[in-house]
């Protein structure tokens, strides 16, 4: 039986406003925060809030109306970051590599010649993660 969408994941609850993040971005379909564990300087979040585990049972709808900021936020990050690139990434199921279960995209800053960080794996300094998403607001704004 396929898995169903279980509303007490942990982006869920952060869309709920019961556990805290370092908001970049949010309007009323979507919110972008800060990875807590950021596998590059900059690694960013981007959400829908339309509910669903990833993107095999996503709304093409909500695909739709999401893949803007996709693009906004990376070139954002880019600039914030002064990247050389940028991967977007998303994961599918735990066998795909997935390890909360709300559709996310990860944006993450990438630079010549430099491996990223581990996926999930080791927390940034508090302080670090809100530098960064006042980085990408700015750059958000221009
Ligand atoms: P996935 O493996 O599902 O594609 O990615 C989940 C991501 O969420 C991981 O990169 C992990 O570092 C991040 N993450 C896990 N827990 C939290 C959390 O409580 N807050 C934030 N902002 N990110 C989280």
């Amino acid at each position: 039986m396929a898995a169903t969408y279980e509303n007490d994941n942990i982006f869920a609850k952060i869309l709920r406003g019961l556990i805290p993040c370092h908001k970049v971005y949010e309007d009323d379909d979507a919110i972008a925060f800060m990875d807590v564990m950021p596998q590059s300087d900059g690694h960013v979040l981007v959400l829908p809030k339309a509910a669903s585990r990833n993107l095999l049972d996503a709304d093409p709808a909500v695909l739709a109306k999401l893949a803007p900021l996709l693009q906004r936020m990376a070139v954002a990050a880019k600039a914030a970051f002064d990247a050389d690139g940028i991967s977007l990434m998303q994961f599918n199921e735990g066998a795909g590599g997935q390890t909360v279960f709300h559709l996310h995209f990860h944006i993450i800053p990438r630079y010549d010649g430099v491996p990223l960080n581990a996926h999930g794996r080791g927390m940034e300094d508090p302080e670090v993660l809100a530098a960064n998403a006042g980085k990408l607001r700015a750059a958000l704004a221009v």
